[in-house]
């Protein structure tokens, strides 16, 4: 199916569900004889009506009327005085913080909509600017109040002395989609609106199926509407823009060493990622290397009068954040006319730019370019020849760096305004030509598509195949794979959130989207407590599926919500399936995968590690995680330090074989630390026992979840029954023997004879607990997304039968989620733990987070947690990661074992390990068993039929 057609699709589930207030005012808007018929169509006159201030006023007394309407008019009407000197009061105080003032919200834009319609004498201008300038995009509630107000200057069913109806149209041809376009494409029949409105439209990309509105008017003779086809045919959207310029001039801003996503966006800081200037005043905060200053050291290089250029050995690794690159942009970046607080374009350049952190940047209009950066100083000018390659100091020919851009379409990209809307603007091109007759446009570059090799695909090959609707995708080719699955967390959600309004999406296209709150629920900050309680609402109104604070851990859900052998997205770094793959992406990628259901992908290359051999005793899948970094640095593959780094895995897709007997629980273990490889994605061979296994419990869990009110339940009830529909002709797909690989890693299991840990403050420095024993410790972490409950009960029972009184460090209990925190509880190990003094915290991320709780400063730590970048889980902390049950033994001698001290605990384990690595199934627990039973899912013979059908089609 094309990108297009998936995006129509989107949009026509859009006008079936907006959110409740949207509801709302389409209600209002038919009870006042507005276009009738249809919600969308109601919800397209409520935008001509919710705009008359004496409309608005009659309104509130109708029952239904949003709280929004009686606080704007059930009092006084407040004079644009009060209004500006409320307004001003904040922009001083944004001011005082060095910042610009925020967008308007919807209440503002309100009473700035009745004061535009009589202003007061001398505030023209300032209502006139607010109005034009200062609203977001998209379906943002306050885009629709002005788009509302617009549509009805423009019908002249309000008058106000600051726009005519031709200045009206010309403004909400600036709203790039949503609820501006339904006006524009009415103005089409007027006389003397049409030419301005077909101006607007031909630059408007976010049409969805409103372009066939358009093409009907078109095709019924209607000239204006013929106009904006030809012009999207012709991609003048796109040419109308500036290309790429020869050169580049730009000052270097200079990060030496590694820069990951915590340095740009800190995690203590995620509370303020919305808010883009705010959040950028935390970026490189933390003093380091070349870095005392970061604001001061910028505004300082910008004196030289060149845009800045961020320059970096090593940039983006880490977590997916979008908020990193908003920071960055923020500060080296343009802004975006009539959108406030958002830049796009700049120049990133690093030696190594992580994958995600690249596919970020190309989203949002940046040109990242990897080169070498030895000959490139803080402060330096220098000229970027983008089409020759080369960068020469400035005004001069002086070369001090060589490069080739990943893919010439980057270029398209840039002039695009961004690679979303390039995927967007293409496809709407299409469609044109197609509508029109005409051949395939010749006016952009051709995405990359690799030569077949007549060889066989890898595991990952056939997954993103299947999702392609092909037999597989080899590395190098673009594609555009359906996302049956995506997750957002809550640290990006409300990033999300607005991408997804920027993107005007009402509902979601793909299958399954859920959204949790592990990352802010123990220690919310007020503006935490806000997203918990809008979040839930804006997901579930688009048909998402939504957690509720203290549930726990994302991917301990989602991983029990997954399909065999599809593809999926996140916004979290570690959404890593292990059944089927995914591609984690920043907010932008992950909200156009979750509006539109499909995800562009430049497919990569893999890496397969092979292991072989039989697990020794005392070892643990955790040793195997740090096996792998462990084994490719003995190789020449990995590198640990930061200069001229060497990484195999870097933005490759691990492919991992040899384990097939590992529960799905274990196996997320191996592929959540993918992302530590700086993995694009990761597949684990597994047998089908396993899966099955897991599916079955997993049906049983979601129905409970239907029994306890989660919701929406009609996708929930969707997912049980493709999750039934696998299980009746269970089916898995295997690499071909002869596929290619990058590079395959052999492990040998027998060779393992000792636990493998990651030294501070690098989760690539993997080394044997012989290589580091003795090291005092003073607080050890069990918790994250990479823990399970038999971790717990490891850790629970090592502690039970050894320690004595109370443990010589602090150790912090967090088990993923709350029905293995119930499960422990009943076992009695929340018990154990209480008793020694183990700190017990809410299920979710915890420590590992490093936004909430903390351990000392500059403590030693032992962590289960996925990664110990430096001041990730404390100020100056030095962390190892290591196995559950390592840590269990370190949390009572307050030391590091010597791996013979840590074997002796070890293997009494292995005597109680059928009981101890009991994993959560729920078809076993009588309790989700009896919930379950009584959920009846409506239609499900023809839901089953449906799916059956669907799948003997693809
Ligand atoms: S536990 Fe850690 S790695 Fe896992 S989702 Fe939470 S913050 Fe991310």
């Amino acid at each position: 199916m094309s990108l297009l057609r998936q995006t129509a699709r989107q949009l026509a589930s859009c006008r079936r569900m907006a959110t409740a207030g949207e509801r709302q005012f389409a209600s209002f808007a038919l009870r006042h004889g507005a276009a009738g018929g249809q919600l969308a169509a109601a919800t397209r006159g409520a935008l001509a009506a919710a705009s008359s201030a004496s409309v608005m006023r009659g309104a509130v007394n109708l029952p239904g009327a949003p709280p929004l309407f009686r606080s704007l008019v059930g009092g006084q009407t407040r004079s644009v005085s009060t209004f500006a000197e409320s307004y001003n009061k904040h922009v001083d105080e944004r001011k005082a913080e060095g910042i610009v003032p925020k967008p308007l919200d919807a209440k503002q834009v309100a009473e700035l909509v009745q004061l535009a319609e009589a202003p007061p004498a001398g505030e023209e201008d300032f209502i006139k600017e607010l109005l034009s300038t200062r609203v977001p995009p998209g379906v943002d509630d306050a885009a629709y109040v002005k788009a509302g107000f617009l549509a009805a200057v423009a019908k002249g069913t309000t008058k106000s002395p600051l726009f005519t109806p031709e200045e009206a149209i010309k403004l909400l041809g600036t709203m790039q989609g949503g609820y501006n376009i339904q006006p524009l494409i009415d103005a089409l029949d007027d006389p003397k609106l049409a030419a301005i409105a077909a101006e607007q439209l031909k630059h408007s990309l976010l049409m969805f199926d409103a372009f066939y509105d358009v093409e009907a008017k078109a095709k019924g003779g209607n000239a204006a509407a013929k106009e904006v086809m030809e012009s999207w045919a012709n991609a003048e959207w796109f040419l109308s823009k500036p290309d790429v310029p020869e050169k580049i001039t730009v000052t270097v801003f200079k990060v030496t060493g590694e820069t990951n996503t915590d340095d740009l966006s800190p995690a203590p800081d995620a509370w303020s990622r919305p808010d883009i200037p705010l959040h950028a005043l935390a970026m490189l905060k933390n003093p380091r290397d070349g870095i005392h200053d970061c604001n001061k050291q910028i505004e300082e290089l910008k004196t030289k009068g060149f845009p800045l250029a961020y320059v970096g050995d090593v940039v983006g690794t880490g977590s997916s954040r979008k908020s990193a690159t908003n920071s960055i942009l923020w500060y080296m970046g343009d802004d975006i006319p009539y959108v406030p607080n958002k830049r796009t374009g700049g120049v990133c350049i690093g030696e190594k730019i992580a994958p995600i952190f690249f596919n970020t940047m190309e989203d949002s209009g940046a040109l990242p370019i990897e080169m070498p950066v030895g000959d490139m100083a803080m402060g330096d000018v220098i000229d970027i020849f983008p089409y020759k390659g080369k960068a020469t100091r400035h005004g001069t020919d002086d070369v001090v760096s060589e490069f080739a851009l990943k893919t010439e379409v980057l270029f398209d990209e840039v002039r695009a305004g961004g690679r979303i809307p390039l995927i967007v603007g293409r496809g709407l091109t299409d469609k044109s030509r197609t509508s029109l007759g005409l051949p395939p446009s010749e006016v952009f570059r051709k995405p990359t598509t690799a030569a077949p090799t007549g060889k066989g695909f890898t595991l990952a090959q056939k997954m993103v195949g299947k999702a392609c609707g092909v037999d597989g995708v080899l590395p190098g080719t673009y594609c555009e794979p359906k996302m049956t699955t995506v997750g957002s967390q809550d640290t990006t959600g409300p990033m999300t959130r607005d991408e997804l309004k920027d993107l005007a999406c009402l509902g979601f296209s793909s299958d399954l989207v859920m959204q949790s709150f592990c990352h802010t629920a123990a220690y919310p900050k007020p503006v935490d407590v806000t997203t918990h309680h809008t979040l839930p609402d804006f997901i579930r109104n688009r048909g998402g599926v939504s957690l509720k604070p203290g549930d726990g851990v994302i991917h301990s859900w989602l991983n029990r919500m997954l399909l065999p052998d599809t593809v999926g997205t996140g916004g979290d770094s570690h959404t890593r399936f292990p059944i089927g793959i995914s591609f984690p992406a920043g907010s932008g990628l992950v909200a156009f995968g979750a509006a539109t259901g499909v995800m562009p992908l430049d497919m990569p290359e893999s890496v397969l590690v092979r292991f072989s051999g039989t697990m020794q005793p005392g070892i643990t899948l955790r040793d195997l995680v740090h096996a792998i970094p462990y084994q490719a640095i003995k190789e020449g593959h990995l590198t640990v330090e930061k200069a001229g780094k060497k990484n195999i895995f870097s933005g490759r897709i691990l492919e991992i074989e040899g384990l097939e007997h590992l529960k799905c629980e274990q196996a997320f273990e191996l592929s959540d630390a993918s992302a530590e490889r700086s993995a694009a994605g990761c597949t684990i061979k597994l047998d089908k026992e396993p899966i099955k296994e897991y599916i079955t419990s997993n049906i049983v869990m979601l129905k409970w979840m239907i029994s306890e009110g989660y919701g929406d339940r009609r996708t929930l009830e969707r997912r049980i029954a493709s999750m039934q529909v696998w299980l009746d002709e269970p089916e898995l797909m295997e690499a071909d023997k002869d596929a290619d690989y990058s590079c395959v890693i052999d492990i040998n299991l027998d060779e393992i004879k000792e636990p493998i840990l990651c030294a501070p403050n690098d989760p690539d420095d993997a080394r044997l607990l012989s290589e580091v024993m003795g090291d005092k410790i003073d607080e050890v972490f069990i918790g994250s997304c990479m823990t399970n409950i038999g971790h717990f009960r490891a850790a629970g029972k090592i502690l039970d039968a050894h320690s004595e009184g109370q443990l010589p460090t602090r150790l912090w209990i967090a088990p993923p989620t709350k029905m293995d925190a119930t499960q422990l509880t009943a076992e009695g190990y929340y018990s154990i733990f209480g008793k020694l003094g183990a700190r017990m915290e809410m299920p979710g991320c915890s420590l590992c987070m490093g936004n909430q709780a903390r351990v000392g400063d500059k403590t030693t730590v032992v962590s289960t947690s996925t990664r110990n970048f430096p001041n990730r889980l404390g100020k100056g902390a030095n962390v190892y990661l290591a196995s559950a049950e390592l840590a269990a033994v370190a949390s009572m001698l307050g030391r590091l074992p010597s791996p013979e001290e840590y074997l002796k605990y070890a293997k009494e384990l292995d005597t109680t390990a059928a009981d101890t690595y009991r994993y959560l199934n729920f078809n076993e627990i009588g309790e989700y068993v009896a919930s379950s039973d009584k959920v009846e899912i409506e239609n499900w013979p023809t839901l089953m039929a449906e799916l059956k059908a669907a799948k003997a089609k693809a």
